[in-house]
């Protein structure tokens, strides 16, 4: 496994691999890894000729300084989980600096209205953030194709749209959300859970799968309904929002259309970290 900190070593090292005509898939990620990161890692080994995962906290994706600060950072460790995918891997893990120079500023992006629903509404600037580091890095690595996770739809979306705006020549796979066994997305954050919380957390995935049985019979102004009543009285739960959304344009639904997929969205505060997860309706 090689490890770089620099973009210039990383674009040579990657320039003899295309160069020969390999092709290379990429895996861009915060750190602290978990099942669901090894997931789109080994999907990407196995669909290219070399796989380059990037381990960057991007501090302006981060609209909440404590978050950032708290944001597990466990470099060693991911290593050694990277390894036990594949020895061949590439890692990429600069610094801030490296990414930013001396001014840690987004760009700012029109993404065409699906940065303000939800994420967007509730994280000011936050894709701004993504757009800015994720262009960079696909400049960078030049991949063939990125792995993202639906667990991040709404980034999923963000990151489609921004590749047809920047024009850059790179097909985006989409890849399944990794639960844990009482259905919590995995998350870097679940870790910052407490024993008991991490216990009743299992309760997110439940409202989303009752959504889910309850579409068809139910307005989505009824979905919400239900999704907020089934809060209320569960104390440890801060809901933030629930959302039942088209799943193509992110829209707030209001009546379902026909020959269109809808989804519905979930941001919830438990044990002071904030939790997200969505699922498809229909
Ligand atoms: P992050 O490190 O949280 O920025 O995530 C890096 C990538 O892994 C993103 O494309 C995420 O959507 C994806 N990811 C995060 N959690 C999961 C999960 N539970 N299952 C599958 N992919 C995930």
């Amino acid at each position: 496994m090689q490890t770089f900190t620099s973009r210039s070593g990383l674009r040579e090292h990657l320039g003899k691999i295309t160069k020969s005509g390999g092709t290379v898939g990429f895996v861009p990620t915060m750190g602290a890894l978990h099942a669901g990161h090894l997931s789109l890692l080994q999907r990407s080994v196995d669909e290219n000729d070399v796989t380059v995962i990037s381990i960057f906290v991007n501090p302006t994706q981060f609209n909440n300084a404590e978050d950032l600060k708290k944001y597990p950072r466990t470099l060693d460790a991911d290593l050694a989980k990277i390894e036990t995918i594949s020895e061949a891997i590439v890692v990429f893990a600069p610094d801030v600096a490296e990414m930013y120079g001396s001014t840690t500023v987004s760009r700012h992006f029109d993404f065409g209205g699906i940065e303000n629903e939800m994420e967007g509404k509730f994280r000011p600037g936050h894709f701004d953030g993504v757009g800015t580091i994720v262009s960079q890095l696909l400049e960078i690595v030049e991949p063939r194709r990125a792995y993202f996770g639906e667990k991040d739809y709404q980034q999923l979306q963000i990151v489609r749209k921004l590749v047809e705006i920047c024009k850059i020549p790179v097909e985006i796979i989409e890849c399944p959300i990794f639960r844990e066994e009482n259905g919590l997305a995995m998350s870097s954050r679940n870790e910052r859970l407490s024993p008991e919380m991490r216990a009743e957390s299992g309760f997110i995935y439940q409202v989303l799968r009752a959504a889910r049985e309850r579409f068809g019979m139910e307005t989505a102004d009824g979905l919400r309904a239900f999704a907020a009543s089934e809060f209320r009285g569960k104390e440890a739960f801060g809901l933030e929002y629930f959302e039942v959304a088209d799943a193509q344009t992110l829209e707030p639904a209001k009546q379902y259309l026909p020959g269109r997929n809808y989804r519905a969205f979930i941001a919830v505060h438990l044990d002071g970290v904030r939790l997200i997860d969505t699922i498809l309706l229909n």
